[in-house]
């Protein structure tokens, strides 16, 4: 057992199996599922995180029939021909002594595709499709369509399922008022609401028998109008337990919630006080999840008895090896999920095999592969920066010999920026993480050194990698020398003391963070949970329908205008998964948004724009500059002409659309190559 956390490192009996400590890889869809070779794929990518220790994992959603799937070619599990290629899967993760349970999800109204069906015919907000209301035969025939998945996952070897009765799918939508119109024994009182809960685990149990794990995923707290009741949600819990499952899970929200559930600025543990609710009202255990991505942190949440187990479904994307490393007392190694959506979510939406920003490696272990380097090099690095850290570790773990030059006396470049935004403080995580490694891998890392073009050609660097990243543009505008007209960077760093009435002048990613961090100290550590629920209108005692209560919006602590000079919507490329909370946000600390502006000057008076053709002076103590970035490669051309091979990645590379996921992936694949 762990000496830091003994709870996390407790062993856990489900009846038949004992799971050798708490950590569940919880479920997530990847795309893997229906990628090409994905099955080679996801047997990789489940294999490294049951070798990094995960107990239990969960994989990503299988529906029980052709109705139910997420999406037009969504996977699903209904034909014994379809067993032989998830053994790949279940024989890859009991390889390295793990254990993995397929998630039986049918989307009802939230499937993507013309056929999708529901209790009552009840569009979702966040689809376009109206659904087909099912009949009670077809009702009865689902619930055997379960079953007989189930049984299909058994025969292809996994040690259960997760009956995914959470988020909003099917199983909720039987059970909320919200969407549940009928009036027959599936519809009405609550005790026929929950009838298809309770056969979904039954009919599971019948068909594959006592030993089989049954996890159930409830929905904790529901976010929505005409959810559930505390009562309600109890009693569900109760019902399966006495229908079956051998262990519950925690679903927090539905996917339509407009309460920001799983991104970066949900405080860490926001929701497990509700998992306690659960805990206390049945005898199997119960499951927190959601914002847990620290050992010590998943420690205090057993310890304190909100739960049984924690899961970690992204963490496990940033770090196959979240659970070894912290059982081997190197948690400071542990690559942290910061909770930015910005790989893994933001790319499922957009069609894409997900990732993770800060592991690009994530759902590509079969093709970002760091072997050890036939042949080693001495590699100059220079910038300690995302994309300067990322290649100087991938590089060392290979072999290779590796100096860091660091102009500033910290590591971190742009992440030093977003850690000090209320709501990012997970980013100084990652910073803490690449140190520990450059460390470990005896990576030389010289700060405050701003390295010479002479210095990298003349000291027995074989070859350099230019990180060193970018400069934040200054617009060619009247009065940018103005004492008002200040840099995000000086802003954020503390250099300047901004006053109380700002202009923010761009509304890229970095507008908003600023608009947001002159508004609101609400962040994201435990001490910020009950302003965040307050924030965001969630009721604690769980007495309202759904858990929601009126907002209650703290004062801006600034007022803030921010200014586009496009027309049109204001955060068009902000996150596909993380957008909406940022337009809230803003929105609830009443920032004035002004698009369609030419800026005219700063002077004395404030800012001078034209917006259309309107003039107007905006009455402000500062204007903060986030137009964009410029790359800062100065030393390539030196280095060239010195005949030193040079390779330039991050914002050096390229600072249009700079983000930290390309700088990131950029430094691995590089690597990679090496
Ligand atoms: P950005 O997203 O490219 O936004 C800069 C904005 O400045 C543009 O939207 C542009 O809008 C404006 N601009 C450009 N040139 C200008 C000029 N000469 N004068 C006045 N305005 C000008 O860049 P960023 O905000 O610096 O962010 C950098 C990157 O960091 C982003 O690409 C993003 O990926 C990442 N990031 C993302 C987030 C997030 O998603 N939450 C947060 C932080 C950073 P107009 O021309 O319409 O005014
Ligand atoms: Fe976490 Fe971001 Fe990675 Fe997703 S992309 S797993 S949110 S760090």
């Amino acid at each position: 057992m762990s000496q830091a956390y003994p709870h996390l490192f407790a062993p856990l009996s489900l009846g038949s199996v004992t799971l050798p400590n708490r950590v569940l890889m919880g479920s997530m869809h990847t795309n893997l599922e229906e990628a090409p070779n994905g099955f080679a794929r996801m047997a990789a990518f489940f294999a490294a995180r049951a070798k990094g220790g995960a107990a239990l994992i969960v994989t990503g959603g299988y529906s029980p029939n052709r109705d139910g799937r997420l999406f037009e070619v969504a996977s699903v599990l209904d034909q014994q021909s379809q067993v032989a290629e998830h053994r790949q899967v279940t024989d890859a993760v009991h390889a390295e002594g793990g254990r993995i349970l397929l998630q039986v999800l049918h989307a009802g109204r939230y499937a993507a595709h013309k056929a999708c069906v529901a209790p009552s015919p009840v569009r979702a907000p966040i689809n376009r499709h109206t659904p087909r209301e099912l009949s009670d035969a077809e009702i009865e025939r689902t619930l055997d369509d379960y079953a007989t998945c189930a049984r299909l996952a058994q025969d292809a070897g996994y040690d259960g399922v997760e009956v995914m009765g959470s988020e909003g799918y099917l199983i909720n939508q039987f059970l909320a008022r919200r969407v549940n119109k009928r009036e027959d024994r599936w519809g009405g009182p609550l005790e026929n609401r929950l009838r298809f809960a309770r056969e979904a685990v039954a009919r599971t149990r019948k068909a594959c028998g006592p030993d089989f794990i049954i996890m159930y995923r409830m929905s904790v707290l529901d976010l929505v109008e005409d959810g559930a009741t505390r009562e309600e949600t109890l009693a569900v819990a109760r019902a399966v337990e006495a229908a079956g499952a051998s262990i519950i899970n925690s679903g927090i929200g539905w996917h339509e919630a407009r309460v920001p559930t799983i991104a970066h600025m949900v405080p860490r543990s926001a929701f497990t006080w509700a998992t306690a609710q659960v805990r206390q009202a049945v005898n199997i255990p119960v499951i927190a999840s959601n914002r847990i991505n620290d050992p010590a942190q998943a420690e205090a949440i057993l310890a304190r008895g909100d739960a049984d187990m924690v899961s970690l479904a992204r963490p496990f994307l940033a770090d196959p090896a979240f659970a070894a490393k912290a059982r081997d007392g190197r948690a400071q190694e542990i690559n942290t999920c910061i909770g930015c959506n910005q790989a893994c979510l933001d790319q499922i939406f957009a069609g894409q095999v997900s990732s993770c920003m800060v592991n690009p490696q994530a759902c590509h272990e079969t093709e970002i592969v760091l072997t050890p380097a036939a042949q080693t090099w001495h590699f100059a690095v220079v910038g300690g920066g995302p994309a300067g850290l990322s290649f100087a570790v991938a590089a060392a773990e290979r072999g290779h010999r590796v100096t860091l030059f660091e102009a500033a006396p910290e590591l971190g470049g742009q992440f030093n920026m977003a850690k000090v935004i209320p709501g990012k403080e997970d980013y100084a995580e990652t910073i803490r993480y690449f140190r520990a490694r450059l460390s470990r891998l005896g990576v030389e890392v010289k700060l405050g050194h701003r390295a010479s073009a002479r210095e990298l050609a003349g000291n027995g660097f074989d070859q350099v990698v230019l990180a060193t990243g970018v400069t934040p543009r200054r617009p060619d505008i009247a009065g940018i020398d103005h004492p008002k007209a200040v840099s995000y960077v000086d802003v954020l760093t503390g250099k300047v003391k901004v006053g109380p009435r700002v202009a923010v002048m761009g509304a890229g990613g970095i507008g908003y963070d600023v608009a947001e961090f002159l508004t609101s100290d609400l962040g994201s550590t435990e001490a910020h949970i009950d302003a965040f629920l307050a924030e965001w209108g969630v009721d604690k005692s769980m007495a309202a329908v759904g858990a929601l209560k009126p907002a209650h919006d703290a004062p801006p602590l600034r007022q803030v205008w921010l200014l586009q000079r496009k027309p049109g919507k204001h955060g068009a490329t902000l996150g596909l998964s993380t957008g909406w909370i940022h337009r809230l946000q803003i929105q609830k600390k009443n920032v004035q948004l002004l698009a369609n502006v030419t800026y005219q000057r700063i002077d004395d008076a404030g800012l001078h724009v034209r917006v259309g053709n309107e003039a107007r002076t905006l009455e402000v103590d500062h204007v903060v500059i986030c137009a964009g970035q410029e790359p800062l490669r100065d030393l390539e051309a030196d280095l060239k002409a010195a005949g030193m091979p040079v390779h330039l990645i991050g914002g050096a590379e390229l600072a249009a659309e700079l983000d930290a996921k390309r700088a990131i992936n950029q430094g691995v694949r590089l690597a990679a190559a090496a």
